[in-house]
């Protein structure tokens, strides 16, 4: 039995990891769950997975919370409570599936404790980097990535001598507006960028993939992940989402993963990894998909791509800035405040502003995220 811990159980990610372990209930126990401010889902999974940990961000909440769960089950809360939530769960594995650089503590807690980490929440890479990587292997901790083409590329890496990698190459659907003329974008509605053609995923990442910002946030990701400098991570439109991402290798061969858009598979894949478990994702007919397809991304339309080699080129605290101010631009434009060209723009110009510390403490990381949202703030007043 592996024990696992959820965090952000009541999203996207995490009710779809709640499916998973609920078809392998021989295989997996949870121990805690943990989510922002939904009561009633999580005492609903709470009620059918038994965890001995429940978490809410939010206080008021976390109180209605425990007046619904029986007494054996610990109900946590505030930014406290998810820490401890991911740390005391006992867990062999830990799903960071939470949005946003929130999961950073939670997740430095959990590595601290020598729980794996199957890792949805890139923001916490993004943000904190090596602080997070050498830590995991100073506790000898695995981070299995859940993003699907960070699974795609661990799973195309998996028995390879990494000084044989030439390039990593990463595949993205392009979101719903790669083709439309850039005229046309200023007027674009929170419901609109929502609306991904592939997958159903939160509001956050959503409007991430409209603007490529998410795919820019995989490029720090996967040099992160696997070490690999920007130089040699290259972004190629696939619209069919199929080839979720490949590795070239100096002798010219190019593996690849490939499944139907469906996270289920790299959720399960990271859960039960080394294993493979039955997943009920669509089996992948090919003859019946006919063609794939592939593009050149024009860094030049999508900005987002190329703020992301300049925060890796930088380096320091340059990429929790321009995940920070992205956090924010993306809530301003959730809120109405800014149109939707402004989100990168805004980016754009905080990272202009910001004074890179080059060697980060975690408390370093965390005032540049909090001054990158005040300036984000600012800027956005005008913009
Ligand atoms: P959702 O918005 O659907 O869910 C977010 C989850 O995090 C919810 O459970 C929410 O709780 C919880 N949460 C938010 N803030 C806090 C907090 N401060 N403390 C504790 N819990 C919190 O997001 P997604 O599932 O789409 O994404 C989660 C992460 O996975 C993101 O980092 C995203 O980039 C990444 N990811 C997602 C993919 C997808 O297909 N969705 C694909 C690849 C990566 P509540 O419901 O109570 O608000
Ligand atoms: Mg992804």
């Amino acid at each position: 039995m592996k024990k696992v811990a959820i965090l952000g159980s009541t999203g996207s990610i995490g009710t779809q990891a709640v499916d998973i372990i609920e078809r392998n209930p021989d295989r997996f126990t949870v121990t805690a769950l943990a989510a922002h401010s939904n009561v009633s889902l999580i005492c609903d999974q709470a009620g059918r997975l038994k965890p001995r940990i429940a978490a809410l961000y939010d206080e008021r909440a976390a109180r209605e919370l425990r007046r619904l769960l029986p007494p054996e089950v610990a109900v946590l809360s505030g930014q406290a409570g998810i820490t401890a939530a991911a740390a005391e769960s006992g867990a062999d594995i830990c799903l960071t599936a939470m949005v946003g650089a929130a999961g950073l503590a939670p997740t430095l807690a959990a590595i601290d404790a020598g729980i794996d980490i199957a890792l949805a929440n890139k923001e916490t890479l993004v943000c904190a980097g090596s602080l997070v990587t050498d830590r995991a292997r100073k506790n000898g901790v695995r981070i299995i990535p859940v993003d699907s083409e960070h699974s795609a590329l661990f799973q195309s890496l998996v028995g390879h001598n990494p000084a044989h990698v030439k390039r990593l190459v990463i595949t993205a659907s392009g979101g719903p507006f790669w083709k439309k003329p850039i005229e046309e974008l200023a007027g674009v509605t929170p419901e609109q960028a929502v609306r991904h053609p592939r997958w159903t995923m939160g509001k956050k990442i959503s409007i991430d993939s409209a603007t490529l910002m998410n795919k820019a946030l995989e490029v720090i990701e996967a040099s992160r992940l696997f070490d690999v400098p920007q130089e040699r991570i290259s972004v190629l439109i696939h619209p069919e989402s199929i080839v979720h991402s490949m590795v070239e290798y100096i002798d010219g061969s190019v593996i690849a993963q490939l499944a139907t858009t469906d996270m289920r598979v790299p959720i399960a894949y990271a859960l039960a990894y080394p294993e493979r478990i039955e997943c009920p994702a669509e089996p992948l007919d090919l003859g019946k998909i006919g063609g794939l397809t592939f593009f050149e991304p024009n860094e030049d339309r999508f900005r987002a791509l190329v703020l992301a080699r300049r925060a890796l080129d930088v380096g320091g605290t340059m990429p929790a800035v321009m995940s920070a101010a992205n956090e924010q631009a993306v809530a301003l434009f959730l809120e109405g405040k800014i149109g939707f060209l402004s989100i990168v723009k805004l980016v754009d110009e905080v990272m202009g502003r910001h004074v890179t510390t080059a060697v980060p403490s975690l408390s370093e990381i965390i005032q540049a995220d909090r001054w990158a949202r005040q300036e984000t703030n600012i800027i956005g007043e005008d913009i």
